[in-house]
Order: structure tokens, then C-alpha cells, then sequence
């Protein structure tokens, strides 16, 4: 495996800088703060290809829909939060010339993200005229202060002496590379001589129109302001002055961005005046500790230490550090995007794995309102899904596969209608927060009316088959994307089934709320029907659930029989071979044994495993995880291991190829699931607690900590055994591996899993 950056525990660095994979060094030098971020862009001009791309949360476009042929039904917009303006520029001018890091020379190059720190560095020699400088630059984006973004620059001359300038600038004249239109998504709305405001263009979807201004103030040393320069939508101002050999200049580039998401339009400029202003009464010094400090609040909380071997703790800690850089949970209108800040592809939007992937790790790491957050943000979407079942013809509530306000806005047919699998993972975290911290209040005033919405919607996409007396679902996509328009996906079939049953559980607890979402007994009666006579496909032959009624049917090749250069399939294979082949993208009936592990016996898990990991490709970033903590919980952790690395250093190796997109942060979640859920085998079904830890062979300790039920655990496993301490609460019961202890203080056992 070819390392694109060095390893290290707490850092990824580089003294390459990679003309040819920019665009993949840009996605993992990627910050972000929750309320903005950005890729790992040059400050400085870089004339090669790349890809400027800076974001706030929340703030986006419902882009006009783009297919070849109109279907009923279709979402009529795709909406993508939009590359927002370029507010990191600053040039550099050497002699007048401008510093162009992709045709200069430039020698002695380091680039550094500081995931402790959450610093973004760089250095760096460049030669101009015959004449070296030496340069060196810092970002960060304030987890103290959401709305600051703050640049140093500090030029040193190294010989000779010229004329340098600084021209920081606010530049609206942004694209996004994914526009179906290649339309330019802002307007103008006001200039001065440091701020720049601007609007999104009106759309004709009803979608609010967002109103974000920046505001620039530049600290410099040894230059002096010459002149402001400003368009419609652009503002630069320029500093000048001459360095003679051993002098340096510095800039500091405090950029305050504020948005009509926080305030009234009319606002939102002197919004961001009145921070900066505020701001700038700190040194950088002092900007940069309020900042790394909750930092290192979060990582107190947070890391998972790994001994002996540094690639898989710098995976965890890479993961975790993108992870809250995306999301903390502060604001509860947003969302987890598949790319967070890092990226245009999936548009920022909201997916099925927030609930899937991303609500357990945030369970244990982050307070218990964070998930709840979470929760709400589906809740409050409840009339927009009932919304998209109607458009389908459906009854019920039916959870969009991508979107920001609750209406599905994926432009493709066997998405939109077909992945409703989608819907189960929504009524399964209802059952996750509730499960994991015993709080029943989301379930009872809120929850109930999401699983009643999306029990309808099961109730009615199913039909019943009288020849053999059996509900059926038929024309659905299942988690495997590889394959469109099936029949019975025994997952989704799964999930339906389970929601009903959950639905109906629940609704034991909260008689009124029979009444107030008008339950009938007829209803009632029409999901017992279909949870007692819902088809599954089975296989008793080979002792599998099949994925649906013909996957059987296909030539079973595994993957380990293809020529390892077909792969990935989606960048080498037609798309029609694609879907007519056994490949499959991630776990799809292995999902389901993932959510209901305590359902199915050792030789079910056993058998399915066995049958579909060997066919499965991974071509989805959420897939490995799921197999890697089956696989650790079947004790065959030598693949465990092996897709634990897989998931944990996915961007950081470029393992699906495709980093330059941007980062898989929602997949993210799946190192530190393997961890906790995989190797050290954490259970929690049952409102019951429970470990059973392994150590990987090539791993000397790992150590973590868990909220759970307003108790703080952490959890060491070494060569010596496993060390539980319960560091805040009251004590606990725990089972390790088969027996019940309670956890008061310290508890130690030797490791029975291998
Ligand atoms: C996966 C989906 C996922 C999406 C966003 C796709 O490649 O197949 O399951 O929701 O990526 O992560």
C-alpha cells in the first residue's frame, strides 16, 4: 500500500506536494468547525488543476433536476450545499509577480494537518526571480468563535531583497463543479472596502434564499496597506512593502462569515461586522488557544488510543478528528453529509446513514441531546415524508434518501423510489437512542408518530400474494446499489417487518397516541397480518437469507476470482454488467444481521457471512465495518483486522479510489464501530451492557471510553487483559463475555477471546 502521507500518531503530513493527486491532498487536508469548512485549498494562487471548495452548513441550493427522460414522481431539484465565497484567498506577489505554487519552484515543502490541534500548516521555499523566500502558513476554523476562519501568512527573504505584497480578498465568483446547469449560484448584494455580502439566486421551488456575508479584517506587519480594489462580488485589498535578506512580513487574515440561517437577512452584514470587531480584539496567539483547547475538550472525551501500530491509530484518530469537524451536534437544523465539508458529491445532503452509521458513535461520544438532535431533525421533517410517499402514490410517511428539508431531492429513479430500505434505518435509531440511553421520552412524545407515519408506508407499499397467502415488496433497490429493481430484498423486507413490530411495541406504551394519530383496530390488525405472512427469501440448502428472489439465479463467482485491475467495478465495468453481476457494493442482508445481531444464532451469521463477504466488493465506504464487526464477532478476526484497516484509513490510503471527491466522513463512524463493537465486542440490545474484547494480534493495547446511561466507562484491552474503570456514575451492570459483574470502581479478567 502506497502511503500518501507520513505516519504519524497525531498528525497527517507531507513534504510532497503532488501536482498530479492535488485534488486528493485537498480532500484530506480538509477542516471544518460544524458551521463551516473547507478543503485543503492553497491560500496562495495554484494555477494546476484542483478544487476550490469552501462550505457553510446549511446553506444551499435546490439545483433544477437533471435526467434524460421525466418520470412522474421525480424530485425536482437535487440540492447541494454550495461552494460559498472564497474567503481564504490571499495572493502573494513577489516583484509584482504573483507566487504560483503549481509553475513556481518550490523546494523544502511541508504540509501538516494537526488533528489535535485542529491547525491546518504549511511551509515551504519558493524562487522567484532568482531570489528564495521562505513561507509558511496557518488556518484554522474556531471551534470557539463557529463564524471565524483565521489565515497567518509570514514571508521571510531568504536572499536578495524585492518587493512583496499581500492581497488578501473575499471572492463571490464561485462555481460548484457539480452544478447540473454549470450556473453560477450567487448574487451580488452589497461591497465595501472589507466585507462582501451575497444571496443565492431565487429558485422556484419555494426554497429560501440564504444571504451570507464576510467580513475581513488584516493584521499586517512590516507592509503597508497601498490600495482596495472591489466588483459586484469581489473585494481584495493589497499591502506592500520591501524585505531585505533575513526580513519577514506577516499577515493575519481574520474572516468572519455569518448567514441569514442565524439572522434576519436585513442583519446579517453587521452580524458579521460586530464579531469581527469583537475578534479582533484577541491576538492570533490567543484565537488559536481558545480553539485548541476545545479541542482538546473533545478529544478527552473522545480518543481511542491504539498501541502498536501506528496506522490504525492514526486511521481512528483521523476519523474521529474529521468526524467533529463535520458535526459536534450544536445546531440542531443540520445534518451529517456524506462528504461534510470535504466535497460536492452527495451534495451535503442528509442520507440513511446518519441514522445507520453515524447516531451510535454519537451516543457514546457526545452528550445524549446531540442524538436526540439528531432525532428531532427527522421528527421535524414528518410532513415533508409524508409528502414524498404521497408523490409515490403511497400512504404514509416515506424518509427521503437525500435531502435538506425533508422532500427527497436524488435525481435517480431507483433511488428516489426504490431505496426505501431508507425508512428502517430512521424507525431503527428511534429504537438505538431509546435502547442505549433509556430514555423513553423522544419514543413517546415524538418518535411514535415517525414509526406510525413509516409503518403506514410499509403497511401500504407491500401486497399480498394469494397464491401464497404472503406479503411481498417488489420493485425495491436494497442497500446493495449494484442491483436495481428487485424483488423481496430480504433486508427490506426485514426492516418493514421489524418497524411494525417496534411500532406496535411502542404504541403499548402511549395509548393516546392511538388516538391522537387516529389508529384504527383495522390498521393494527393489517400490520399484525403482514408481520405473521411476510415473505422471506431463504436458502435452507446453504443456510442463508438471499438478498432476493433471484439472486441465486446469477453465476456465483467471488471477487477474489476477478482480475484484480477490474477494480473497482464502478470506475471499470459498463453499468448494465454491473447490475447483471453477483458484486455486491456493501452489506445488504448483512446489514440487517448487523442491526439485529442478538436475533440470529452463531451458524445464521456464520453461513451468511461466509456466503456474501466473498462477493462483496466494498465499492461503498459503509460497507467494511459492517463486515469487519461481524466478522469480529465470529472470531475471525484475521478479517476483522484486515477490514478494520480497510474502513479506518479508507481516505487517508485512497482505498476505493476516489478521495478526490472528497472524504467519506459518514462512513467515518464504521473504525470506530469495528473497534468498540468489533473487537471489543460491546452489545447494548436489551437495554442490557455487555463486552466480550479481543486483541488484534499486531495490536499491543487499545483504550476507549463510553457515555452510557449517564455513566462514563473506559475500556482498556492489553496483552494482560481487559481493565474496565467506571470513571463517572453510579456503578453498573456489565456482562464480559458470559458473566455479570457489577462495575463499581475497577474490574479486571484476563481476555477469553483470541
Ligand atoms: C451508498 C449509500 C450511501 C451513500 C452516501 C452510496 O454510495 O451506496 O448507501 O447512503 O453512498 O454515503
Amino acid at each position: 500500500m502506497k502511503r500518501l502521507f507520513e505516519l504519524d500518531e497525531w498528525k497527517v503530513q507531507t513534504q510532497i506536494l503532488d501536482k498530479k493527486e492535488r485534488r486528493l491532498q485537498e480532500s484530506l487536508m480538509s477542516i471544518g468547525n460544524g458551521y463551516m469548512g473547507m478543503r485543503g485549498n492553497f491560500e496562495e494562487h495554484y494555477s494546476g488543476d484542483n478544487h476550490q471548495g469552501s462550505y457553510l452548513a446549511g446553506v444551499w441550493y435546490p439545483d433544477k433536476t437533471r435526467v434524460g427522460w421525466w418520470k412522474n414522481g421525480y424530485p425536482e431539484y437535487f440540492g447541494k450545499v454550495i461552494n460559498s465565497m472564497n474567503f481564504i484567498k490571499l495572493d502573494l506577489y513577489i516583484d509584482e509577480e504573483q507566487v504560483d505554487l503549481y509553475k513556481d519552484t518550490v523546494s523544502e515543502f511541508k504540509m501538516s494537518l494537526d488533528m489535535q490541534k485542529g491547525i491546518l500548516s504549511r511551509s515551504y521555499v519558493v524562487e522567484k526571480s532568482g531570489k528564495k523566500f521562505h513561507v509558511e502558513v496557518e488556518r484554522f476554523v474556531s471551534l470557539a468563535q463557529k463564524e471565524l476562519c483565521a489565515i497567518r501568512m509570514e514571508v521571510t527573504c531568504l536572499t536578495g531583497e524585492a518587493i512583496i505584497s499581500f492581497e488578501p480578498a473575499l471572492d463571490g465568483n464561485v462555481t460548484n463543479e457539480d452544478s447540473n446547469y454549470e450556473e453560477k449560484f450567487w448574487l451580488p448584494i452589497s461591497v465595501t472596502e472589507d466585507s462582501l455580502t451575497v444571496e443565492t439566486k431565487p429558485n422556484k421551488f419555494g426554497i429560501e434564499q440564504f444571504t451570507v456575508a464576510a467580513t475581513m479584517v488584516n493584521r499586517v506587519k512590516n507592509l503597508k496597506h497601498t490600495y482596495t480594489s472591489s466588483t459586484d462580488l469581489t473585494v481584495v485589498q493589497e499591502f506592500t512593502g520591501k524585505l531585505r535578506v533575513g526580513e519577514s512580513a506577516s499577515i493575519e487574515k481574520l474572516i468572519t462569515l455569518t448567514t441569514s440561517r442565524d439572522s434576519s437577512k436585513e442583519e446579517v452584514t453587521n452580524r458579521s461586522k460586530k464579531i469581527s470587531e469583537r475578534i479582533s480584539r484577541y491576538s492570533f496567539t490567543q484565537l488559536r488557544q481558545q480553539h485548541m483547547q476545545l479541542w482538546q475538550e473533545r478529544w478527552d472525551k473522545a480518543d481511542v488510543v491504539i498501541g502498536g501500530d501506528s496506522a490504525a491509530q492514526q486511521g481512528i484518530r483521523y476519523n474521529l478528528f474529521q468526524l467533529f469537524s463535520t458535526y459536534y451536534g450544536e445546531d440542531e437544523r443540520l445534518n451529517i453529509g456524506p462528504k461534510g465539508f470535504t466535497g460536492e458529491k452527495y451534495g451535503g445532503a442528509t442520507y440513511w446513514d446518519t441514522e445507520a452509521y453515524a447516531i451510535p458513535l454519537y451516543l457514546a461520544l457526545t452528550d445524549q441531546k446531540v442524538s436526540k438532535n439528531l432525532l428531532n431533525y427527522r421528527h421535524n421533517q414528518l410532513p415533508q415524508a409524508e409528502h414524498n410517499a404521497r408523490q409515490q402514490g403511497l400512504k404514509g410517511a416515506l424518509y427521503p434518501m437525500v435531502t435538506f428539508t425533508g422532500v427527497e431531492c436524488h435525481n435517480e429513479w431507483e433511488i428516489t423510489f426504490e431505496e426505501i430500505h431508507r425508512n428502517g434505518a430512521m424507525a431503527y435509531a428511534i429504537y438505538n437512542y431509546t435502547n442505549y440511553t433509556g430514555d423513553e421520552s423522544y419514543l413517546i412524545d415524538k418518535g411514535l408518530d415517525v414509526l406510525v407515519g413509516i409503518s403506514r408506508f410499509w403497511s401500504d407499499r407491500v401486497h399480498y400474494n394469494q397464491d401464497k397467502n404472503q406479503y411481498m415488496m417488489h420493485g425495491v433497490t436494497g442497500p446493495n446499489e449494484y442491483e436495481n429493481n428487485v424483488n423481496n430484498n430480504w433486508y427490506t423486507n426485514k426492516m418493514a417487518v421489524w418497524t411494525l413490530k417496534y411500532t406496535l411495541l411502542s404504541l403499548e406504551k402511549a395509548e393516546n397516541k392511538k388516538i391522537s394519530l387516529n389508529i384504527k383496530k383495522e390498521e393494527i390488525d393489517k400490520w399484525k397480518n403482514i408481520i405473521e405472512k411476510m415473505y422471506f427469501p431463504i436458502d435452507e440448502k446453504r443456510g442463508i437469507f438471499v438478498q432476493h428472489d433471484t439472486f441465486l439465479d446469477k453465476e456465483l463467482r467471488p471477487v477474489s476470482e476477478l482480475n484484480p485491475e477490474e477494480l473497482p467495478l464502478s470506475q471499470n465495468w459498463s453499468w448494465d454488467r454491473i447490475l447483471r453481476s453477483p458484486y455486491i457494493k456493501q452489506a445488504d442482508v448483512l446489514q440487517g444481521i448487523y442491526f439485529f445481531m442478538e436475533e440470529f444464532t452463531e451458524a445464521e451469521k456464520r453461513a451468511n457471512f461466509d456466503f456474501y463477504e466473498p462477493l462483496t466488493v466494498h465499492e461503498s465506504s459503509l460497507s467494511p465495518s459492517i463486515h469487519a464487526i461481524i466478522a469480529a464477532d465470529l472470531n475471525n478476526m484475521d478479517k476483522a483486522v484486515e477490514l478494520y484497516s480497510r474502513t479506518a484509513r479508507l481516505d487517508l490510503d485512497n482505498y476505493n479510489n476516489d478521495t478526490e471527491d472528497g472524504l467519506h466522513i459518514t462512513s467515518m463512524t464504521g473504525s470506530w464501530l469495528t473497534i468498540v463493537e468489533g473487537f471489543a465486542g460491546m452489545r447494548t440490545a436489551n437495554e442490557r451492557l455487555s463486552f466480550a474484547p479481543s486483541l488484534p494480534k499486531n495490536w499491543t493495547n487499545y483504550e476507549f471510553h463510553i457515555n452510557y446511561r449517564e455513566r462514563l466507562v473506559k475500556i482498556i484491552v492489553d496483552t494482560t487483559g481487559l481493565t474496565m474503570e467506571l470513571v463517572k456514575g453510579l456503578p453498573i451492570e456489565i456482562k464480559i463475555y458470559d458473566k455479570w459483574i457489577v462495575l463499581t470502581d475497577k474490574f479486571t479478567c484476563l481476555l477469553e477471546r483470541k
